[in-house]
């Protein structure tokens, strides 16, 4: 995807704050960051959302949640963290290529959601 922030990202031809990357994943820190520790894992190939995922994806996905575990542990959250994928339309997903927020730091991080 030419146009796709993430996917140039994970190309290296915009800068960010990279945490990890492997054949298949990039691990950036976010940009605007929620809790002390925030960082996205994407896959590097382009997949929209959790929302358009197919079963050929889900060894992708396992590898993206295992990686958050460890990314986690060793930027700052190892007493556990939060991941938080926002899924299409009713998820507010803002930029339209996969990503998993991976939450922390030294306290809790707060309740899931407000209740409506
Ligand atoms: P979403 O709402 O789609 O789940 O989350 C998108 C996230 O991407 C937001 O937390 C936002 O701060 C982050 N983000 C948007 N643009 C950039 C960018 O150019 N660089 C980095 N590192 N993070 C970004
Ligand atoms: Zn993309």
């Amino acid at each position: 995807m030419d146009n796709c922030l993430f996917c140039k990202i994970a190309r290296g031809e915009i800068p960010s704050g990279k945490v990890y990357e492997d054949d298949e994943l990039f691990a950036f820190h976010d940009i605007n960051p929620a809790r002390p520790v925030h960082i996205l894992v994407i896959p590097r190939r382009h997949i929209t959302s959790l929302a358009t995922v197919s079963e050929a994806d889900i060894p992708l996905l396992g590898r993206m949640l295992a990686v958050a575990n460890r990314l986690a542990a060793e930027n700052g959250s190892p007493d556990g963290f939060r991941v938080i994928i926002n899924s299409g339309r009713v998820g507010q997903q803002e930029v339209q290529h996969l990503h998993a927020h991976v939450v922390g730091g030294p306290d809790p991080v707060g309740p899931m959601l407000k209740r409506a």
